[in-house]
């Protein structure tokens, strides 16, 4: 038997299928948007569908972003012959944050896994090695130290040692598993700053 109206169940349904909403919490959730005023309703609805509208891929380094070319890489301050390769946006706002890094960043949107048959062609590698024709003095690979971000870090230095260009792996003071994106800002600095040549 169902408890709830089948317009709240669907809520429910919907809202689970976002990542770490469980059961519970989708319930929650669905009961206190019910219970809001419609306007604010609309206003996040509104603010998702434009959000989803509007937000891409730089068309240089693959970030999220409102326009055609993303704010750091239209930088002139920036270093453009530095690139950091992190996994996604989350990971790069870590980095602006300590506001230590000059460089610019390249965006993988995931990271390499056999196992979950995440291969090479599934994330931005391609647009990756298109700007390392460019003039670039030094890849920098800040993928996390997970099993995935490991192998892409190792695929990636495979693939570019080739073309002369310096591969850098960041210090592996970032705890083994750990996401680049809960991890302080010394803790940051100290791997950017130890990283070794690869
Ligand atoms: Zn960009």
């Amino acid at each position: 038997m169902d408890y709830y109206s089948t317009k709240i169940t669907a809520l429910i349904e919907e809202l689970s299928r976002l990542p770490g909403i469980g059961a519970k919490s989708a319930g929650r959730l669905a009961f206190h948007l019910i219970g809001m005023p419609q306007e604010d309703v609309d206003r996040l609805t509104d603010t998702i569908q434009k959000a989803k509208r509007t937000v891409r891929y730089c068309k240089e380094c693959c970030t999220l972003t409102d326009s055609e070319i993303c704010p750091i890489c239209a930088s002139p301050q920036r270093d453009h012959a530095q690139i950091m390769v992190v996994e996604n946006t989350r990971d790069l706002a870590a980095y602006e944050k300590t506001g230590k890094y000059n460089g610019v960043y390249h965006v993988l949107h995931g990271a390499i896994s056999p196992a979950l048959g995440i291969g090479p062609a599934d994330i931005k590698l391609k647009e990756l090695m298109k700007r390392l024709q460019g003039d670039v003095d030094e890849v920098i690979i800040a993928t996390n130290s997970s099993l995935e971000g490991e192998t892409t870090a190792m695929y990636l230095s495979k693939l570019i040692k080739p073309t002369g260009i310096k591969v850098t792996r960041i210090a592996s003071g970032v705890p083994v598993g750990g996401d680049l994106e809960y991890i302080d800002e010394v803790t940051l600095l100290r791997a950017l700053e130890g990283r070794t040549q690869l």
